[in-house]
């Protein structure tokens, strides 16, 4: 099947007798059974339900339409996208190992790493990916992972993972990649070689601002160990909210295609706009589009705060991905934890609006900017 079909077609077959045309959401904590062989039989791998924390139909088919979407083997959801990185973290990483992570990271992982990690005794060092020489120069004999963001947040850095996948081969590393920006629609990291693709599916996998969830995919032996964590910490997801997930997956195709062509379109027009200093939105991410979001710098001369009043029905959010245009001030937000240093070495500035475009018609999201751009 090719991307599109697949897309639609992901969850499993129903044993239903009423087959219905939607999949049940399974909302129980528990499955029961016919005796005790039958409950050896989930034991033996026969059965797959048994407690909803270890595993549920509609939790099963969000991990598994992303792992498919992705070509990865294996996936699982969890209850967020943070805690599918840790999940996915945790099946390479214990005490006393280290991790190299890019710094331009987002904001809630830079906290799970700087604080939660390093707690726990895993250390890691943050530096600057698009230096080959950098990552290098910060893997030490006890470094297990390399991790980045196949596109980062707020400044649209494409990250080279063909050449990370190289790094990790040379040093016997594993390569872990945040994929919620792109996602499979434009960049499949799995292809390349990484052994761990996580999304926060809060994002664009969900696609609707309903939902709290992640998804960690990868081959079948690191997620057996990834999927075992998710069930041993408690971090994975209700069904309700597996369903959900799934229903919004359904349309990713779409979605992010009209989003990508949206954010083009606007990142061209704003790119024009005298009140605009800089406009950040990648050229090159992939041969379908070039992602949803678009950053930009407001003119040294403009009021920051009356922008972010003047924008009528664009929302702000401190979030991205949704079906409606809004906007993020990443300093106020996303990058509230990073250290003022580390934002003024990444040129994250005060002046600086993330965009998440949406799916409206392309002229009424150009104009809704126009009009905050020219009330300064
Ligand atoms: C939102 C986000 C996360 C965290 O996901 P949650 O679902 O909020 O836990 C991680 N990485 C990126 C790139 C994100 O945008």
């Amino acid at each position: 099947m090719r991307f599109n079909t697949k897309n639609v077609h992901f969850q499993e077959k129903l044993d239903s007798a009423e087959l219905s045309k939607a999949k049940p959401i399974y909302q129980t904590s528990a499955f029961s059974f016919h005796d005790l062989d039958d409950m050896e039989a989930f034991f033996q791998g026969d059965k797959s339900y048994l407690y909803t924390r270890i595993g549920n139909p509609n939790t099963d088919d969000l991990g598994k339409g992303v792992a498919e979407l992705e070509g990865a083997e294996m996936g699982a959801a969890s209850s967020s996208g943070i805690s599918a990185i840790l999940a996915g973290i945790l099946a390479v990483a214990k005490t006393g190992d280290h991790i190299v992570a890019t710094e331009d990271l987002y904001g809630g992982t830079y906290v799970l790493m700087a604080k939660e990690l390093r707690d726990f005794g895993i250390d890691v060092s943050f530096v600057d990916f698009s230096k080959r020489e950098t990552i290098e120069e910060a893997i030490k004999d006890n470094t297990v992972l390399l991790f980045s963001e196949s596109i980062t947040n707020p400044l649209l850095r494409v990250e080279n993972i063909q050449e990370l996948v190289d790094i990790a081969k040379k040093y016997d590393l594993k390569t872990m990649i945040d994929n919620t920006f792109a996602t499979p629609f434009l960049i499949r990291p799995v292809e390349a070689g990484v052994d761990l693709v996580v999304h926060s599916a809060t994002k664009y996998i969900g696609g609707h601002s309903d939902l709290s969830a992640g998804v960690v995919v990868g081959s079948r032996t690191l997620m057996k160990k990834a999927k075992g964590k998710i069930a041993n910490l408690g971090s994975n997801l209700g069904p309700f909210d597996g369903w959900l997930g799934c229903r919004g997956l359904k349309t990713l195709s779409l979605r992010m295609e009209r989003q990508c062509k949206n954010a083009a379109f606007l990142a061209e027009a704003l790119s024009k706009h005298p009140n605009v200093k800089k406009v950040y939105y990648p050229t090159e991410a992939s041969e379908k589009g070039n992602g949803a979001i678009v950053t930009i710098a407001l003119g040294d001369h403009m009021d920051v705060h009356q922008f972010f009043r003047q924008l009528s029905w664009v929302k702000v959010v401190p979030t991205l991905a949704g079906v409606e245009t809004s906007v993020t001030h990443p300093v106020g937000t996303s990058h509230r934890p990073v250290p003022e240093k580390t934002r003024s070495k990444l040129g994250v500035t005060y002046s600086m609006v993330r965009i998440s475009v949406g799916i409206e018609d392309q002229e009424d999201i150009v104009e809704a900017f126009e009009k905050a751009l020219k009330a300064n």
